[in-house]
């Protein structure tokens, strides 16, 4: 028997069942980061209480399940995406170091002056600001695909006329953080092949929500943080094609990535192990392979159903409360690949801080600010945005007490505007 979304899935996730502000907590910050269910929680409880010791060191027995379990998480993650082999599973910090990795070592060894690479306007602060420390070292060109003249999602014609003999790499975020647009990543990836570019996607708001396989997306490196998808924070992966990640160089190195150390030199250990210099978070990367396991349990084709559900339902509701709402991306079902469950939106004459404030007061948790892509705010011609986005275990009940909490705080500022508030 298979476990209901929404309402029934909430007494997994103890932290829901709490009050902020005198009001039943509404948590519609699940882009920034998710919340853990019982099983994480355990996970990493039962790391600390039963097993812990470093990994890949000792032949105690503790450092033998430590291991085991260690592994046996890069195997989740593995199965969880795909992928073919767990020795394509690179276990880091989170996305943005993923990213990081892949310009440090692919980057340095294979961009030369001139290259170009293909990012877009809407990217995440994480899949910019490493390619701009990159172009800086190599002379590298950056390209970015804009969006379509309605401001709704990247221009796929824009991106095609970037593309040419010099492009190296594109590397694009899956599905936007703010826009929600979900990226037609077959087609990116059949463009990009045929100019001998390799193609790395950001699936930081991918994976937690839709199913993800490495065999078809079409990409030669994927990158994901677990707190997004349900793991502890601390901990993420890079995904990448074996032959590739075997041709990459270490970046960081130190203990457990090496063969053997010669006092002047060393050789190291083949991928991923080579990419995981120091020791891990141990406890973490277990939880992510809970999580990981876990959501594969509920199935990642009816987490995205549930998701487009509210979703939608989440996008209609905002866009009627006010004329003044002016809500980003693509209406549901006007992107051709499918909209995420989060929703940035504007109220005209408002500040997007202070509308999120108002709606802590009300219990409702979104976020505002510019979401670590401020080169999109600044195409969308404001300097912020609030944003409400939903997970597997929100409900219907719970985009309306957000909503009418919207609804409540544009009366209130504009009677304080009016004076009838004093
Ligand atoms: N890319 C996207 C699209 C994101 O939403 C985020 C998290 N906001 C990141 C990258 C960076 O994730 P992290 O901070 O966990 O590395």
């Amino acid at each position: 028997s298979q476990v209901a979304l929404g309402a029934p899935l909430r007494s997994e996730f103890p932290i829901l069942d709490q009050e902020v502000n005198g009001r039943p907590l509404v948590y519609l910050d699940n882009a920034a980061t998710s919340q853990k269910p019982r099983v994480v929680l355990d996970a990493l409880s039962r790391c600390y209480t039963e097993y812990n010791a470093n990994v890949h060191r000792g032949v105690h027995a503790l450092s033998a399940r430590a291991t085991n379990e260690y592994e046996e998480a890069r195997a989740k993650v593995a199965t969880f995406i795909n992928a073919p082999s767990s020795r394509e599973v690179v276990i880091v910090r989170n996305a943005t170091e993923a990213i990081n990795l892949v310009a440090n070592t692919w980057g340095s060894a294979n961009i030369k002056q001139g290259d170009e690479i293909i990012l877009s306007v809407a990217e995440h602060h994480a899949n910019l600001v490493p390619w701009q420390l990159l172009a800086a070292r190599t002379g590298a060109v950056l390209r970015h695909v804009r969006l379509t003249p309605d401001k709704t999602q990247l221009d796929m014609d824009h991106f095609r006329s970037l593309l040419s003999p010099r492009t190296r790499l594109v590397s694009l975020v899956h599905v936007s953080n703010v826009l929600g647009c979900v990226l037609d990543a077959a087609y990116v990836a059949e463009q990009a092949r045929a100019v001998g570019a390799k193609l790395l996607l950001d699936c930081c708001q991918s994976v937690p929500h839709m199913p993800v396989d490495v065999t078809s997306l079409g990409a030669d490196w994927i990158v994901a943080s677990s707190h997004k998808f349900c793991g502890p924070s601390g901990v993420g992966f890079l995904w990448g094609r074996y032959e590739l990640l075997e041709s990459m160089e270490p970046w960081m190195g130190g203990g457990e990535m090496i063969a053997d150390v010669y006092l002047d030199a060393s050789t190291y250990a083949p991928p991923p192990m080579r990419f995981e210099a120091g020791t891990p978070a141990i406890a973490e990367a277990i939880g992510m392979g809970a999580a990981a396991e876990w959501l594969r349990g509920l199935g990642m084709d009816r987490v995205h159903a549930y998701e487009e559900e509210i979703g939608t339902y989440l996008y209609e509701r905002l866009a009627a409360v006010s004329p003044r709402v002016s809500v980003y991306g693509p209406r549901p079902g006007s992107c051709p690949r499918g909209r995420a469950s989060l929703a940035a939106f504007n109220v005209a004459g408002l500040h997007a801080t202070d509308v999120s404030t108002l709606l802590d007061m009300a219990g409702v948790a979104v976020r505002s600010g510019h979401h670590c892509a401020q080169p999109l705010h600044r195409e969308l011609g404001v300097p912020a945005s609030a944003r409400a986005s939903a997970y597997i275990y929100n409900t219907a009940g719970e985009v309306d007490v957000f909503v009418e909490a919207l609804a409540d705080t544009i009366k209130f500022f504009d009677d304080v505007h009016s004076g009838s508030a004093a």
